[in-house]
């Protein structure tokens, strides 16, 4: 008898395999896809359901028959789990990508083969195995045990499932392609109705179950719209990878603020891990930062700045919208603004450096200024001071026709006074004399020190007279004054000379001579005593004053 037989249904089968393998080869270029590596273990577990499901068909002997139906499970076992896997991962409910689902999934189908491959010992899953007819190679009838029943409910719900989500992601018609779905949708019933004729008896070919096929039908539907829609494919790739490639970050929310894709950019700069990120709420997400999250919520556009993870980021958002009219979501476009603005920060430090030395150099100019006029001991302006300033006040004083009042002062017998309680009790007396001429000074008189124990006022606008009165004035402030030193208080008496613009000269050193002269002529007198410059008095004998140093 021979081993091997060949009904024309066989060559149907083997077709059927060489289809599946063709379109796993097919989709293994592209399994990058969602759900591409479980489309691919599909297509093979199909094929491998094909092949043993030809090795059933051609042997003759029941025994070998059956020996080939056990390795059929191989893929009827792992069928209905490749295709729960390829369709969640299709239409992006599972999160983690690609991969085989947890272990869980698996158990059932490997208790199956288990059971499948020990029927011998048990039963549990065939009952019985008998030949349809007496004639030589007839197809086998399985009377199924209580397992097969189990793995039956396990691998319909299993396609049930897969089939109910490919239907929710048309509906959904979230980051699907529609047409792709429909042509796997119209796969999947094909595969239902084969599967409700095989069950009910109305199978075209008796006993041959014809779900194989169908698979193979809804992966050549599938394969032929991924080729035929690789075109299109292409936007949506090279929008990803530029997506990817992008330096900002680019966040999608749909209409519930969850992530409905996120690119390697914003995942770095929120500081979120890739595998958690897609599908998860974004409030969750991103309690952390409360800032950000206004830009998730509203629908109008927005644009801002905010800080994350020390980073300055550039955050503008707006809506989403399909058709213009529906709103989806919102997008999210992030910028890492955080070089730009620590340049700014340098920027603006350096400047308000720069500003704060510019005050400080000013200010040092001032008192430099300040330095370079005044006399150190006692405050006053200084003689070179008094020299630049005599010579515009005569011109202003020519300018406006008014007069301009010296006294020339020197302290009585100073030297006495250094030698009888030393130099240090000297200049307090100086500077305690240089308060007093501040104090009795208007704002528009210049009072000076001109050398050693000699003072000058200059008093624009002061007529001989009133100059003479002011000088008068001093004297006797002066001789009431008292200093205190060590326990005793130093006396002071002055002499002062006065002459006048333009009354005694149309030049400073001319007034300022005329002054000396007056004062020598007060010395000359007796001293403490106020002496106005006079043509005809007696010239002056008195040496001229020492400079200060
Ligand atoms: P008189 O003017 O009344 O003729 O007598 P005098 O003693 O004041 O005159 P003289 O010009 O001889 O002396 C001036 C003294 O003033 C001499 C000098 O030591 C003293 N003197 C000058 N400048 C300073 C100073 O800054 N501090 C002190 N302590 N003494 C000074
Ligand atoms: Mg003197
Ligand atoms: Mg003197």
């Amino acid at each position: 008898m021979a081993s091997w037989q060949f009904p024309p249904y066989a060559f149907v089968i083997v077709l059927a395999t060489v289809l599946a393998c063709g379109v796993a080869a097919l989709a293994w270029k592209r399994r990058s896809a969602p759900g591409g590596t479980a489309f691919v273990l599909l297509m093979l577990a199909t094929a491998a359901w094909e092949l043993f499901r030809v090795l059933e068909a051609i042997a003759v002997e029941p025994a070998a028959k059956t020996n080939w139906a056990r390795f059929e499970y191989l893929g009827i076992a792992t069928v209905p789990v490749l295709w729960f896997l390829f369709t969640r991962q299709f239409s992006r409910r599972e999160r983690a990508g690609p991969g085989l689902g947890p272990a869980w999934l698996w158990i059932l189908p490997a208790a199956t083969l288990l059971l499948v491959f020990s029927n011998g010992q048990h039963g549990w899953f065939w009952s019985e195995i008998k030949p349809a007819s007496s004639e030589p190679g007839a197809h086998l009838i399985y009377t199924h045990g209580p397992a097969f029943w189990v793995a039956a409910l396990y691998n319909y719900l299993l396609i049930l499932i897969g089939t109910v989500t490919l239907l929710d992601a048309i509906l959904r018609g979230e980051g699907v392609d529609r047409r792709q779905a429909l042509s796997l949708l119209a796969g999947a019933i094909v595969t239902w109705v084969a599967n409700m004729a095989y069950l009910s008896g109305l199978s075209p070919v008796a006993g041959l179950d014809p779900t194989p096929f169908t698979f193979t039908l809804t992966g050549a539907i599938y394969a032929y719209s991924l080729y035929r829609y690789q075109l299109f494919d292409l936007v949506p790739v090279s929008r990803h990878t530029l997506l990817e490639n992008m330096a900002e970050g680019v966040l999608v929310l749909d209409n519930e603020q969850r992530i409905a894709d996120i690119n390697t950019a914003a995942i770095r700069l929120l500081g979120l891990s890739s595998a958690s990120c897609v599908g998860g709420s974004a409030p969750a997400l991103l309690a952390h930062w409360p800032q950000l999250l206004q830009y998730c919520a509203g629908q109008s556009e927005t644009r801002g700045e905010t800080q994350i993870i020390g980073r300055h980021l550039e955050v503008r958002a707006g809506p989403l919208h399909e058709d213009k009219r529906k709103y989806r979501g919102r997008l999210l476009v992030l910028r890492d603004i955080s070089k730009h603005r620590l340049a700014e920060d340098q920027l603006r430090e350096a400047n308000a450096r720069l500003q704060a030395h510019m005050v400080e150099i000013e200010a040092l100019q001032t008192r430099l200024q300040e330095q370079a006029m005044r006399d150190s001991l006692t405050g006053l302006f200084n003689r070179r001071y008094l020299e630049e300033t005599l010579q515009r006040e005569i011109a202003q004083a020519f300018r406006a026709g008014h007069p301009l009042g010296i006294v020339m002062i020197d302290v009585d017998h100073f030297k006495d006074l250094n030698d009888t309680h030393g130099h240090r009790a000297g200049d307090t007396a100086l500077q305690a004399l240089g308060q007093l001429l501040a104090a009795n000074t208007r704002s528009s008189d210049v009072a000076c020190r001109y050398g050693g124990e000699e003072f000058v006022l200059a008093l624009p606008g002061a007529t001989l007279e009133a100059a003479h009165e002011r000088a008068e004035h001093l004297r006797r402030a002066v001789e009431a004054m008292r200093v205190a030193w060590g326990g005793t208080s130093l006396t002071l008496t002055i002499c002062a000379g006065i002459a006048a613009y333009p009354a005694h000269g149309e030049r400073a050193d001319e007034v300022l001579d005329h002054a000396d002269q007056a004062l020598y002529q007060a010395k000359n007198g007796g001293r403490n005593r106020c002496i106005v410059y006079a043509a005809d008095a007696t010239l002056p004998t008195h040496p001229p004053p020492q400079s200060v140093t």
